[in-house]
Order: structure tokens, then C-alpha cells, then sequence
């Protein structure tokens, strides 16, 4: 009678030291939450055609289509937006809605533009947080983030440098790796539904990106200094083509997520 005795307990504590020593199997990503970000807003026009569109105008019309596309055919996935009106939003202010918020990916819209208007320049260009590359993609950053003007407290921004950018990148590995996956997606989707050039993915140091921490990405969806692309941000068609576009992005890259 004394083995039950002893082995009882025994078995017990080993049932107990398995369980325990188990690994234990982490959540799988569920691509729950989506934050939509409309650039600019308010006091804040942003980039303007030669016939007077404004680029706060173009996102957030995309941005709201592409919402209630979200809603509607995405169950399950909630839509928060760092504006859903015309207001002037703060850079940092949208990064913080997206972390409160929990969101798994951020969407900032915007439009490209020339300094001289009007201009030829032309397509859509999809861009990642790290160092800029080329000229281009910095002059765009720079055109991005001087909108901090109109903001009461710029030192927020000072410290932030390139060494910020590869920082917060490293940092965020497996983030960019999917902010990457993304931008691919919404460059291949954008492209069937919009006929104007791809401009492929780009990197640049976005300050509204900086502060969404979960994969994300900035479009510029077309140049508003170029009056064909101006007429087609303008035109409830093209906004719903730029929305389905990127709808179709989320849904693939949705699948990639949550099989990860
Ligand atoms: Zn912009």
C-alpha cells in the first residue's frame, strides 16, 4: 500500500511540473483593429491643386469610403479614425490614437505634389518608416512632417534623426517586415484599380509613423499638383478606386497576418 501512497503525490507533482514547463503557446495575431488616418485636416490644408482641391479633402474622402468598406465587408474588424471630420489632428496626437486604440495596423493617406504647379509628375508611391534612400523620398518626408508648423509644441519632434528612424525601425523588426508586406500589397491592388504610374515602395522618415507603434504605412495616392491626378482625387469615382484598392490590400495581407 505504500507505492499509492507515494506515487500519488508523485504523479501529481510531475502532472504539475509539465503543465508548468510547458511552453506556452503565444496568441496568434488577429488582425483586429485597423486605424485609418487621414493626413492633414483643419487649419492644416495640405498640398493644393491648381484648381483649388485640397489635399485634407482627397484623404479623408478615400479614407472614410475606405472605412465603411472595412465595416462592411470586413466583420469582426473594428476602424478607428484619427479624424473623421475636417480638424487639425497633431502628428504625435494620431500615433497615440492608433496605440490607445490597439490598433494592429496603421494607414496614413496623403498626396504628393511639386513645388511648381501645374506639374506632370505622376503615380502613387507606397512608404515604409526607416531613412530616406533618395532625394526624392526625403523631399517628401520633409513636405510631411512641416506640417508640425502649425503645431503649438514642435520640440516633440527635435530629437527625431535618421539614427531615430533606424532605431525605432530595429526595434520594430518584425513590425517593418510587415509594414513591408503591406505596402507591397497596397502597391499591387492600388494598381489594378488606379491607372496612373506605380512608384513602387519607398522609405522615409515620417514623423507620423514614428509614433504608430504596429506595422504602417503612408500612401501618397497621386500628385494633386497635377491636374489629371487633381480631377481624379476630386471625383467620388476615383476616391471608391483608391479605397477598393487598398480594401483589397488589407484583405490579402489580412490572410499573411494571421497565419504568421
Ligand atoms: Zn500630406
Amino acid at each position: 500500500m505504500i507505492f499509492p501512497t507515494i506515487l500519488g503525490p508523485l504523479s501529481l507533482w510531475l502532472s504539475i511540473f509539465t503543465v508548468s514547463a510547458a511552453p506556452v503557446s503565444p496568441a496568434r495575431p488577429h488582425l483586429d483593429v485597423i486605424v485609418l488616418d487621414a493626413g492633414h485636416g483643419g487649419k492644416d490644408a495640405g498640398a493644393i491643386g491648381t484648381n483649388g482641391y485640397m489635399e485634407k479633402q482627397a484623404t479623408l474622402g478615400i479614407i472614410r469610403k475606405l472605412g465603411n468598406l472595412i465595416e462592411k465587408e470586413m466583420p469582426g474588424v473594428k476602424v478607428v479614425y484619427t479624424r473623421k471630420d475636417d480638424r487639425f489632428i497633431e502628428l504625435y496626437r494620431r500615433g497615440e490614437i492608433a496605440n490607445q486604440a490597439k490598433g494592429k495596423l496603421f494607414i496614413s493617406v496623403h498626396c504628393n505634389s511639386t513645388p511648381q504647379k501645374p506639374s506632370k509628375a505622376t503615380g502613387f508611391t507606397t512608404y515604409i518608416l526607416r531613412p530616406g534612400k533618395t532625394d526624392a523620398a526625403i523631399h517628401v518626408a520633409a513636405r510631411e512632417n512641416a506640417v508640425i508648423k502649425y503645431e503649438p509644441d514642435k520640440t516633440r519632434y527635435a530629437h527625431l534623426s535618421d539614427v531615430d528612424f533606424i532605431l525605432t525601425s530595429m526595434s520594430r523588426n518584425q513590425d517593418v517586415k510587415f509594414s513591408e508586406k503591406f505596402a507591397a500589397l497596397v502597391q499591387q491592388e492600388l494598381g489594378k484599380k488606379i491607372s496612373i504610374a506605380d512608384n513602387g515602395v519607398s522609405q522615409a522618415g515620417f514623423f507620423v509613423l514614428v509614433g504608430a507603434s504596429m506595422p504602417n504605412v503612408l500612401i501618397e495616392t497621386g500628385f494633386i499638383s497635377n491636374p489629371k491626378e487633381e480631377t481624379l482625387l476630386k471625383s467620388e469615382s476615383g476616391q471608391s478606386n483608391y479605397a477598393r484598392g487598398i480594401l483589397n490590400a488589407i484583405k490579402k495581407y489580412k490572410a499573411i497576418y494571421e497565419r504568421s
